[in-house]
């Protein structure tokens, strides 16, 4: 019997599925049960690409081909909730699993709540997450401050407040997060900014914090979110695809006391990037997009703005047709259409070519509205 609530040390039972995943393979193994017992018609989730820095999406319907999936991918910055609206129409009517960190979750409630996916039918195991290392930065970051050639490295992990490389040679090297974004590496600004830590609104929320004892790397510390999770759990465990035992109380304690210092630690940086920001507000906006190209790509994967570039060009009343530098409306309009609901992802900012800091100033505007305009109004069933 598994209920709402419940925590619970999980691995899987299936050998293959855990040689390659992260802390026991549980999610693996959880989204196995599920496409092979047709609870989902397919699997979308992330797999290494040509390299360890490259996270690549992937539609899954055939079981075995999931432990391809198995593995935490760092330096995957990918947001995963837009391409079901974009690629997966197909499927609209069918039943998918998703491997979702809070980012990917938050994006899919605000299309859920456009109507743009319908989370009913999306079975949801979420990741907790500390946050992601753009891969541009994350290469830089091993060659200047590892002094290991990033493609000698086999895999990255993060643990323990540390960024840890392992290399071909077996050699491994970890060095302080804090210490490497004191230097500007280490993980992306809007993760460093974000407080939702652990995906509580998917049906199960998974992760490595508060797993000790002879588990410690071996399960996945599970919490039971909704019915749909432990109906997955109590089914798997009944069929044997994966094993459990009760979380220990001072893992459960040591979980809530990490989750709290994060989130403490993205408040600091929600504190320093927004006070800097606003020594000169609109000098900065202004300065910062007015090297804006019009490529679209802030728009492009956005989870929370819809809008066709081509139309867009042609029916603006407030921004000229093509010609550079970029009218400044162009971006006003944008931030006014989103900034409400942002949900700090970070895309916005990751795929800008000209590297305009635009999840900032869009996070920062949203920040300020929710304090502001909306303080009681508990807009979004999360905390970004
Ligand atoms: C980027 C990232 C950061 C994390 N940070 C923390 C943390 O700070 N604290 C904590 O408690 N747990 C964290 N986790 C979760 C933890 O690393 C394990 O994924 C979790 O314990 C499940 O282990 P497993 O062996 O059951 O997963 P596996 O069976 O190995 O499955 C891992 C799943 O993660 C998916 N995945 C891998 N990389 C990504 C990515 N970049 N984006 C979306 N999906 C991805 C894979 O497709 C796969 O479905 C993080 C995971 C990721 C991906």
């Amino acid at each position: 019997m598994v209920a709402k609530g419940d925590m619970l040390y999980t691995w899987t039972n299936n050998a293959d599925i855990a040689k390659s995943a992260e802390c026991g393979g549980a999610v693996t193994g959880l989204l196995h049960f599920a496409l092979e017992n047709k609870m989902v018609d397919g699997v979308l989730a992330v797999k290494k690409g040509v390299d360890l820095y490259d996270a690549v999406p992937v539609v899954i319907t055939d079981p075995e081909e999931l432990n391809k999936t198995a593995g935490s991918l760092h330096t995957g910055t990918l947001l995963l909730s837009k391409l079901v609206a974009t690629y997966l129409e197909d499927m609209k009517d069918k039943k998918i699993a998703m491997a979702v960190k809070g980012c990917d979750l938050m994006g899919l409630i605000e299309l859920a709540r456009r109507d743009a996916v319908n989370l009913d039918n999306i079975l949801l195991i979420g990741l907790n997450c500390g946050g992601t290392v753009s891969p541009v930065t994350a290469r830089k970051m091993i060659k200047e401050k590892f002094g290991i050639n990033p493609d000698d490295v086999v895999k990255e992990e993060i643990d323990k407040g540390q960024f840890i490389v392992i290399t071909k040679d077996g050699e491994h090297k970890g060095i302080s997060i804090d210490d490497l974004e004191e230097e500007d590496y280490g993980r992306r600004s809007n993760c460093r900014r974000c407080l939702y830590k652990v995906p509580r609104e998917a049906d199960l929320a998974c992760g490595n914090w508060g797993v000790i004892g002879d588990k410690a790397g071996r399960a996945t510390f599970v919490e039971v979110c909704s019915d749909k999770g432990s109906d997955l759990m109590a089914k798997a465990m009944a069929a044997g695809a994966i094993a459990t035992e009760p979380a220990n109380p001072k893992g459960i304690e040591i979980r809530g006391k990490v989750e709290g210092a994060m989130k403490k630690l993205g408040q600091k940086w929600r504190d320093r990037d927004f006070s800097a920001l606003n020594e000169d507000l609109w000098g900065t906006i202004e300065r910062e997009t007015g090297r804006c190209v019009k490529c679209y790509s802030c728009i492009d994967q956005c989870p929370v703005c819809f809008t066709d570039p081509e139309q867009f060009q042609k029916d603006s009343r407030m921004i000229r047709r093509g010609g550079l530098p970029v009218d400044p409306m162009f971006h006003l309009r944008r931030f006014a259409h989103i900034s409400d609901t942002c949900v700090n992802c970070g895309q916005c900012e990751e795929l800008c070519p000209m590297e305009i800091p635009l999840a900032l100033f869009s996070h920062a505007i949203r920040t300020e509205g929710d304090l502001l305009f909306e303080p009681k109004l508990g807009k979004a069933p999360y905390t970004n």
